[in-house]
């Protein structure tokens, strides 16, 4: 009896799955639209807030509220923290 094909093997996966670094948390918040007083305008019963945890220096960044300010700071948070990060020189993150 022949041996079973090779081509019913599966390549091994080398790869590393991805290694989670940090995590936003995101607070959407609640609120409505105000159409009355035009766009954008909003009554906020929670306002929209976000922070970042770090999983490598296992810190966490202060809460920002406002969506604004939110947006800003999800714009910046990941290379704003790799520059700061305590645990990037451990994870050898510094190549040269
Ligand atoms: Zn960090």
């Amino acid at each position: 009896m022949a041996p079973a094909p090779a081509s019913k093997a599966r390549p091994a996966r080398t790869e590393a799955p991805p290694t989670i670094v940090g995590v936003i948390v995101i607070d959407a918040g609640e609120g409505r639209e105000l159409k009355e007083q035009g766009p954008g305008q909003f009554r906020w019963g929670r306002h929209p807030s976000a922070r970042y945890e770090c999983r490598i220096c296992r810190t966490s960044t202060d809460t920002v509220t406002g969506s604004l300010a939110v947006r800003r700071f999800l714009d910046h948070i990941r290379s704003t923290h790799q520059a700061t990060c305590t645990g990037a020189t451990i994870e050898g993150a510094h190549a040269a």
